[in-house]
């Protein structure tokens, strides 16, 4: 009896499919496509704060345009202390070694390893709790049965533009003893609960990548209604000087550069704009996913007063349903110039150091583990067009029906 996988299915005759570059035609794409192009924002208004910059000769250290930025931020976040950092890695170190993180602090394998190693750059030892299937939040449930006698606090990470459950995790830091900090890298523009993102917890750190939906080319921020720690962040930020001459704290060089805060302001200016395109490329691949077998995308509904910037599009794939591994479909997808990308495969705990220290892991993180083998996410922004999408859905749709070939193809 022939077994169903062993003849391919062939295309329905005057099918509208695309030919498939990993079956030998030209690639879709001329030029690649990629995941986190980054957006570029209004050039007169940006060129003209750089020159503004070159006629006061401030080009660093609490320059003006990073007043600005921060000023700006604290308003439109609704917080009392924004700190602009160099970038969101030092930002998370800092606001760790301002909270006086120690020992032991809770946080997803399934995030940007930055999390893990702003942490054990400073000797803190990261826990990783499992997530929650649906959304690839920290499971609450999770965090508990992490904790020890050595946790002192808990990192939340709004994966995806979207709110994680902040507040399960405050409650859990309430009755626990344990500080919250949140990475909120992604969540510039996003909503939880009616208000922006960025004053959960002790503090919310931002990136301003140029990856990320608001950039600054490099750069980032801390956010906090905490006066005391603000102060804190700003001496650490600069070498712990609180004068001219008066060193009190040890500190790093963690400041954000003039141009760097024309490029975050110019770039702030679009974001709404940014995010009304990030959307309706996410509706435009819900619309082209939803006759697709085996794509599921990351569209659990937001709460009422919950607001996404729509800056990944993530889908999980259902091998059993596409007849392709989430990795042959990035493969397919290659050979069109579509760079699709497995964030963040294969999981901080499966990185090194972190591998090696705590080789068993992965024993408590099966969701993280499933998730991580199966998630893709797929260019948006606004280098991406509805046409394009249309174009990347013909392919993926392509591949599935012609499975057994392709994976064939990817064999030889
Ligand atoms: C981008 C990112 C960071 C690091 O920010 P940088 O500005 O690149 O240092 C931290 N956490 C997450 C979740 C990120 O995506």
């Amino acid at each position: 009896m022939p077994s169903p996988n062993s003849s391919p299915t062939p295309a329905p005759t005057g099918s509208r499919r695309p030919p498939l570059a990993v079956l030998g035609a030209p690639p879709a794409f001329a030029e690649p496509l990629h995941v986190g192009r980054p957006n570029i924002p209004d050039r007169a208004r940006l060129l003209a704060r750089i020159e503004s910059i070159l006629d006061r000769r401030w080009l660093t250290n609490d320059g003006p345009l990073v007043q600005e930025l921060e000023q700006t931020l604290c308003r439109r976040l609704g917080v009392r202390h924004v700190v602009a950092m160099c970038n969101g890695t030092t930002a998370l170190e800092i606001a760790i070694r301002a909270l006086g993180l120690t020992g032991e602090v809770i946080v997803p394998s399934f995030t940007f390893v930055a999390t893990a190693h702003a942490l054990m750059w400073q000797e803190i030892t990261p826990v990783f709790a499992d997530i929650e299937p649906r959304r690839h939040h920290l499971d609450p449930a999770q965090i508990e049965r992490m904790i020890t006698p050595r946790t002192t606090g808990i990192i939340g990470v709004h994966l995806w533009g979207r709110p994680c459950d902040v507040a399960a995790i405050e409650e859990i830091g309430r009755r626990r003893g344990l500080k919250i900090l949140f990475d909120a890298a992604h969540a510039i523009g996003c909503t939880d609960r009616g208000r922006p993102i960025g004053s959960g917890g002790a503090a919310e750190v931002f990136s301003f990548h140029a990856t990320k939906c608001v950039n600054a080319f490099e750069g980032g921020a801390v956010a906090t209604n905490d006066d005391r720690l603000a102060d804190k962040m700003r001496l650490m930020r600069n070498f712990g000087f609180a004068g001219y001459d008066n060193v009190v704290y040890v500190g790093i060089n963690g400041k954000m550069s003039e141009v760097s805060a024309a490029m975050g302001l110019t770039s702030l200016e679009d974001l709404e704009q940014v995010v009304a395109r990030n959307q309706a490329n996410f509706e435009a691949y819900r619309r082209a996913f939803a006759e697709i077998p085996g794509l599921r995308l990351l569209d659990e509904p937001l709460g009422p007063d919950d607001a996404s910037n729509y800056q990944y599009v993530v889908v999980q794939i259902d091998e059993r349903a596409t007849g392709l591994t989430r990795d042959e479909l990035v493969a397919v997808l290659k050979a069109e110039n579509v760079l699709a990308r497995r964030y963040f495969y294969p999981g901080c705990h499966r990185m090194e150091p972190y591998r090696s220290r705590f080789p068993q892991a992965g024993l408590v993180l099966p969701v993280t583990e499933r998730v991580a083998a199966e998630v893709l996410v797929l260019p948006t922004g606004t280098g991406v067009s509805g046409a394009e999408i249309d174009r990347i859905a013909g392919i993926l749709q392509a591949a599935i029906e012609r499975a057994g070939e392709v994976r064939a193809a990817l064999a030889l």
